[in-house]
């Protein structure tokens, strides 16, 4: 399947630099200490405009599943049915991010399982991050 390749723009480039790294990070506010995904550019809680990125466990959980049957996108058609999992960050149950969950059958998300980050390559020297069932 070809891959979606991300576009990072000025606020969400911190965060695809550090993905390239293998490393996933979140918004920090240095003002109340809120860590805010996606990107604003302003705290959600404070509306401080004052921030760092700051590196996160890479460990969450899974949330809620749905799965994609058929998508209008002609580039998603050939792995479809896929999954579309919702991950909840643990370091902050406030963050979410989507997952694919690939290699996974959709009947067998196992919605409250533990998940940590992995990256793949989808073009060179660009990475994306996906989520995997933590083993055991
Ligand atoms: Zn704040």
């Amino acid at each position: 399947m070809p891959k979606l390749v991300p576009v990072p723009d000025d606020l969400s480039q911190p965060f695809w630099d550090a993905v390239n790294e293998r490393r996933l990070v979140v918004q920090h506010c240095k003002a109340c200490g809120t860590l805010q995904y996606p990107p604003r550019a302003k705290c959600q809680d404070c509306q401080s405009e004052d921030y760092d990125w700051q590196q996160t466990s890479g460990k969450g959980h899974i949330l809620s599943a749905a799965t994609l049957m058929d998508s209008h996108l002609a580039t998603m058609a050939q792995d479809q049915p896929h999954n579309i999992a919702l991950v909840t960050l643990d370091d902050e149950p406030r963050i979410n991010f989507f997952a694919n969950l690939t290699g996974l059958k959709p009947e067998e998300v196992p919605i409250g399982a533990a998940v940590e980050v992995t990256f793949e390559e989808v073009a060179p020297g660009r990475l994306v991050h996906d989520w995997k069932l933590i083993e055991g």
